[in-house]
């Protein structure tokens, strides 16, 4: 019988409209981005090709976090971030892909998870130059 209960139902009901939407513009799931991280994988998403449709015509993407800027510099300040950064974190602690789940249940040749190692991407300076070459 505290009066507390009656306030939290309206906070109930607004915090599962806010999971509504975000389940909506779904984010990548960690071991997506794992699998981004593979070097094949990587460089074909840093070299895109120009699409209009996306923030900076998707030239500028950050692997770990699965997201578009609109140019390098607004990437570069997201990679000093603390959500960037966090991410990091998260993808080092987390070095069940796929793939190692499948190896480890596989045909004895089982390669135990090692830590993997998460850094930034290089940011490629010569871009702009490239593309309009
Ligand atoms: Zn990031």
């Amino acid at each position: 019988m505290s009066p507390r209960s009656s306030r939290r139902t309206g906070a109930h009901r607004a915090r599962s409209l806010g999971r509504q939407a975000k389940a909506k513009r779904r984010r990548r799931d960690l071991d997506e981005i794992h699998a981004d991280l593979r070097p094949e994988v990587a460089a074909k998403l840093l070299r895109q090709e120009p699409d209009p449709d996306l923030p900076g015509c998707a030239q500028f993407y950050c692997l770990h976090c699965a997201r578009y800027f609109v140019d390098l510099t607004s990437m570069k300040e997201h990679f000093r971030s603390k959500v960037h950064k966090k991410r990091l974190k998260q993808l080092s602690e987390e070095p069940y892909t796929q793939e190692e789940a499948e190896r480890a249940a596989g045909m004895g040749s089982y390669i135990p998870p090692k830590k993997v190692e998460v850094q930034t991407q290089p940011i490629d300076e010569e871009i702009e130059m490239e593309a309009s070459s």
